[in-house]
């Protein structure tokens, strides 16, 4: 079978092809060029990029050199035309690092190269799909429920399908997605680069946008889940309401709700929790909000039923969500009132809402690897290299400023992205530069969208703090009345109160979530000791700030629960659990960690990652490859098996 990141053969008239190859990532371009002709002098010589940085994927080459390369590409593309695109060998691992190192522009230290290959999984291989030995029978015997069904779970579906296991997938929504599925908000779409963030063995060329939005995500996972004949697996509209652990059989026992009503019990042998950080909305209790007459909901349970057309809109909360839906609404409705408690700083990212050309899609589709080279290359700048900038100098003398000499030259830059944007006697500009280090709070994608819906006549920032409510306005304590017809809560979620509000009883009888309070830990943000066989997806300390993606996350930690359920399948075992003295090293270590980490700073007054004593539980403070290392395989000495 044909790799099938080789590129689907093509017959593509020359002119057509020259036209492609207007809009393509050149220096990636020259990357499938060293695939097709097995030639490693192209990218020896002097056409190369001069350095990238971040949103940057011509490598900042000069339209000469461009033009250049293009040529040249033209006659070697023509000519593997016309030999029928005969497919590529697998280039050496000593080349491979010379071609990261040149798209890169640095030295891909060494230890980065086998997570790099993985995920990039050049010979058409999908490493994290785990092998299995055990006899059907065996794993007859051994169900496992999976929670919650949005790109984790669906996940965890695909690897327990692969390996023969017989699953249930309990899913509250009524479609595939999770957070794609819910937050249906305007304006919703994701902020890490498309052609990354999806899962590594079935990537997408058909991404219409480089950052898509909601609705192309929701399908993109719908057509994931039917490709992999997932979901005869999954019960949608019934909730998960407790889990508790049986001690005499060794099984869980689930307690499901169905849309209906209708409460039924399930048994499994495993359980993977994959329901998220982010599904359980929060909204502040405001005095009087009940009073509200007009129509008002959260982000997340966005009422399209309301038409907000010619209204005057108050928007509560203006983190990554109403970033994004002030911009989209704006222009749409009477007035804008937006209420921010603190600014946030945002990364200039001119590509935020650009389509991707037909070029590029002709591009990722048919030449040789170039997708994965595109994919590798958006992913680099995100590999840790975010979370050495996120280390706090104990001894950077203003810290309310900025926590480290490197984070101040992010302030600068953050802060001209600002300041070129706005007239310097701009009301507006005291409001949104921010009060405290840049990137200490999540840092937001921004194309200049934000700036101009604020900078309109019809919108308002409001900085002042709300007060109360009444039947037909937002009032903020210095007493002003902001009329409202609408009020959308953009305020987010209970991020802290992880597994909330499900109950799970483990051996005798321990609540996780008592246990836990704000303060829950997993040992690699997966397993708990007195919870056998339970397993969490994106669970405590695994949420990403510094960059990577979560799907990356989750790869990881699917493949390290498949190989716990194929040991214990395997050796017949009935339990598994984390030994505890693992588990309390491990959230020590996370927390000494994280608490040298921007992110932490006291001088960020409001953040979800922070719970209410401002510690930070839910963050990882980890290198994406030194997670991928710990998760490749599991030790078995790291738990009680039984
Ligand atoms: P969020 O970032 O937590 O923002 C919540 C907003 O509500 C903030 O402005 C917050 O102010 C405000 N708020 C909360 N409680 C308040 C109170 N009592 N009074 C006044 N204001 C209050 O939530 P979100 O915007 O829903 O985003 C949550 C996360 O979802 C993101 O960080 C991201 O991980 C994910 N997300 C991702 C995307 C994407 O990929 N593009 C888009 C949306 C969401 P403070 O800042 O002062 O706390």
């Amino acid at each position: 079978m044909r790799n099938p990141h080789a590129g689907i053969p093509f017959d593509t008239s020359t002119a057509e092809i020259a036209e492609a190859l207007q809009d393509v990532s050149i220096p990636t371009l020259m990357l499938s060029l060293v695939h097709i002709t097995k030639n490693p002098e192209l990218i020896r010589g002097a056409l190369k990029p001069a350095g990238l940085f971040l949103n940057e994927v011509q490598g900042y080459m000069s339209e000469e050199d461009k033009a250049a390369v293009r040529s040249l590409a033209l006659d070697i593309i023509v000519d593997y035309r016309d030999a029928g695109c005969p497919e590529t060998e697998p280039v050496s691992d000593a080349l491979l690092h010379e071609m990261m190192n040149w798209l890169v522009c640095e030295e891909v230290p060494d230890e980065y190269v086998p997570m790099l290959r993985e995920e990039m999984g050049l010979e058409g291989e999908d490493a994290r799909s785990v092998e299995t030995k055990t006899s059907s029978a065996a794993k007859a015997d051994f169900p496992v429920l999976v929670i919650g069904c949005g790109e984790s779970g669906l996940l965890a579906g695909i690897r327990l399908e692969e390996a023969g296991i017989p699953f249930t997938i309990i899913e509250k929504n009524a479609g595939v997605g999770g957070t794609w599925w819910e937050n249906s908000y305007p304006g919703a779409r994701v902020d890490v680069g498309n052609h990354f963030y999806c899962y590594s063995f079935e990537p997408s060329d058909q991404w219409t946008e480089y950052f898509a939005q909601q609705p192309e995500l929701q399908a993109y996972f719908e057509s994931v889940m039917k490709k992999y004949d997932i979901d005869p697996h999954i019960r949608f509209e019934t909730e998960v309401l407790a889990a508790r652990w049986d001690e005499a059989e060794n099984h869980w026992r689930v307690d499901v709700k169905t849309k209906d009503g209708t409460t039924e019990t399930l048994s499994a042998r495993a359980v993977i929790s994959a329901v998220g950080q982010l599904n359980r909305p929060f909204i502040p209790d405001f005095p009087g909000a009940e009073s509200f007459t007009g129509p008002s909901f959260h982000s997340a349970r966005w009422d399209h039923d309301v038409d907000i057309s010619d209204k005057r809109v108050a928007m509560i909360g203006a983190g990554a969500s109403g970033f994004q839906i002030a911009p989209t609404i704006a222009p749409n409705v009477e007035h804008l009132d937006v209420f921010q408690r603190t600014a946030q700083w945002m990364f200039p990212n001119p590509n935020y809402h650009e389509k991707v050309g037909p070029g590029v899609q002709w591009a990722l589709r048919h030449l040789p690897f170039y997708g994965r080279w595109y994919r590798f290359l958006i992913l680099w700048p995100g590999c840790d290299k975010g979370l050495e900038a996120a280390r706090v100098d104990p001894n950077y003398p203003d810290q309310q400023r900025a926590f480290s000499e490197m984070n101040e030259f992010t302030r600068q830059m953050f802060t001209d992205w600002i300041t070129s944007q706005i007239p310097d006697d701009s009301d507006l500009l005291a409001k949104v530069i921010p009060d405290y280090p840049a990137t200490a709070k999540r840092t937001l994608q921004d194309n200049g969208a934000w700036l101009k819906a604020l900078s309109r006549d019809n919108v308002e920032l409001i900085r002042t703090q709300i007060d109360h409510i009444e039947t037909d306005a937002v009032v903020t304590i210095d007493g002003t009345r902001h009329l409202a017809d609408v009020i959308v809560y953009a305020t987010g979620f209970h991020a802290t109160k992880m597994l909330s509000p499900m109950e799970i009883i483990g051996r005798d009888g321990v609540d996780l979530r008592a246990m836990w309070g704000e303060r829950p830990a997993a040992y690699l943000g997966i397993t708990v000791p007195n919870f056998p066989n339970f397993f969490c997806m994106y669970g405590p300390g695994t949420n990403l700030a510094h960059g990577g993606s979560l799907i990356f996350h989750s790869e990881c930690q699917m493949r390290y629960i498949a190989q716990c359920l194929e040991f214990l399948i395997t050796e017949d075992y009935a339990t598994m659990e984390p030994r505890q003295d693992l588990y309390d090293d491990w959230h020590e270590r996370s927390q000494r960690e994280i608490k040298m980490l921007g992110w932490s700073q006291p001088t960020v007054k409001h953040s979800f990652y922070k719970n209410a004593d401002g510690e930070i539980h839910i963050v990882s403070p980890w290198r994406l490859v030194d997670y991928w290392g710990w998760t490749k395989e599991i030790a078995i000495s790291d738990f009680i098996v039984q």
